[in-house]
């Protein structure tokens, strides 16, 4: 089948698009051609529920119009500066802001392009930092598997998805803890899984391995996102902090996903009581209308490279739009936005509504668990004889087809809608996916 976009049909060919099944798609290609609140619209007219914020990044939903007067004002004023050895005042304005709603003490903000971009500056940073202190030897990394973070080479060397590394060179001197995924004890667990704190406690025998001494940092998801969304086990998060100060490790939380309120704070280390060293941010930052990610330090890993023995060089790393003001500008409106409308503290008060009416699906044909926390959910399926991410794949189409947005990878459909979303429509979205998953086989 292949869509009938009228007049308006694009030339598809160029375009190599990206985690993307290329030819497949092609032949059955998806087109969205606008978007406004909590719809998309395809190039065909019809309206689609957005179930995902886009890529987990719509936080505000879309259309924001105090967002695009923002941009275009600061286009017109000052549309690029250097931040090497120059600034602007919005710059240091947006992350000023940014700390104001940050974890305690972590006060400094270092400015990127994306979530990606994010990862590498923070692995970096921790790198630096014990140079900084006299431990230079201390550069092994530790990350999960199942995790995402990004494709950057160190992203992707700390990242634990088979599918992502394969076919690339990753970094030496990188292990990886057992990921918290666990369907015998947890799963159809609402909110925080009960069992699987202990698998913490695999870092000390990483540890045991490498020798303290040459670990920088270990980095994982508070919310393993990409994954499928996994909640991290009660305690779990507590005991890695634990265990990482014991060491003189840094803690690293990849909070691209879960950052800007997705799961009922403004950061994932507020809903859960952890407060990492480092934690990379990137999608909701913006909105997604203009890339942009950040990376927040605390304090006194900033200070320690600012202000450390070899200041003069300090840390020779950064992007030509780090901090761009246009993205700056941006940021600062969707702050407005999360603020005036409280939107952070909105997604907490329908969480439990979300919860419920997720796990109503529990009895539909071929699924295996439900999982959920905050604003994040997913719908696990039995993957279908010899065909392993077929059903997931079915669902995404039909679901398109039904007028509602969802993710599936591999047989897991997540779920990630904006914070603005109502009520009425989280009972649209359960009613239209049950629709969908009732009539898959
Ligand atoms: N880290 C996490 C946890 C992510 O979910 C993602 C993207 N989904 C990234 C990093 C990479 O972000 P980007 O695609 O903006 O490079």
């Amino acid at each position: 089948m292949s869509a009938d976009f009228g007049d308006n049909r694009p030339d598809l060919a160029a375009w190599w698009m990206p985690f993307t099944a290329n030819r497949q798609f092609k032949a059955d290609p998806r087109l969205l051609a606008a978007a406004s609140g909590m719809y998309y619209r395809t190039v065909e007219g019809q309206e689609v529920l957005d179930g995902t914020s886009g890529l987990w990044c719509v936080n505000a939903g879309h259309g924001r119009a105090e967002i695009a007067d923002a941009v275009r004002q600061q286009l017109m004023t000052l549309d690029f500066a250097p931040s090497f050895q120059m600034g602007h005042p919005i710059g240091f304005e947006f992350a000023q802001r940014l700390t104001k709603i940050a974890p305690a003490g972590m006060d400094r903000v270092f400015f990127t392009n994306s979530g990606s971009e994010s990862v590498d500056t923070a692995l970096k940073i921790a790198m630096a930092y014990h140079r900084a202190r006299g431990e230079g030897q201390r550069t092994k990394l530790i990350g999960r598997e199942k995790g995402y973070h990004g494709v950057g080479f160190g992203g992707l060397s700390v990242g634990g998805l088979v599918n992502n590394r394969r076919t690339f060179v990753t970094l030496p001197g990188v292990d990886h803890l057992p990921s918290t995924y666990d369907l015998t004890r947890n799963a159809f667990s609402r909110g925080l899984p009960a069992h699987g704190v202990e698998k913490a406690d695999a870092l000390e025998g990483l540890i045991a391995l490498h020798g303290p001494e040459t670990i920088a940092a270990v980095i994982v998801e508070p919310v393993a996102g990409s994954a499928g969304v996994l909640p991290p086990p009660v305690g779990y998060l507590a005991r890695l902090r634990e265990i990482c100060d014991r060491h003189g490790i840094l803690l690293i939380f990849d909070e691209v996903i879960t950052g800007f309120g997705r799961v009922g704070a403004p950061f994932a280390s507020q809903a859960f009581g952890v407060t990492p060293d480092l934690m990379t941010t990137a999608k909701g930052l913006t909105n997604g209308v203009i890339p942009m990610g950040a990376v927040f330090v605390k304090r006194g890993v900033h200070d320690a490279i600012v202000q450390g023995p070899e200041a003069a060089i300090e840390f020779f790393h950064g992007y030509t739009y780090s901090g761009h003001p246009v993205a700056c500008a941006a940021g600062l409106a969707v702050l407005d936005i999360y603020a005036r409308e409280d939107l952070f503290a909105r997604g907490a008060a329908i969480a439990p509504l979300w919860e419920a009416a997720l796990h109503s699906l529990h009895a539909q044909p071929h699924v295996i668990d439900i999982r959920n926390v905050g604003l994040m959910g997913a719908v696990e399926l039995s993957p279908r004889e010899g065909a392993p991410g077929a059903r997931g794949y079915e669902v995404l189409v039909k679901a398109l087809a039904a007028g509602l947005l969802v993710r599936a990878t591999g047989d897991i459909i997540a779920l990630s809608p904006p914070l603005i979303i109502s009520e009425a429509q989280v009972g649209a979205l359960v009613e239209i996916l049950g629709g969908v998953l009732a009539g898959i086989d």
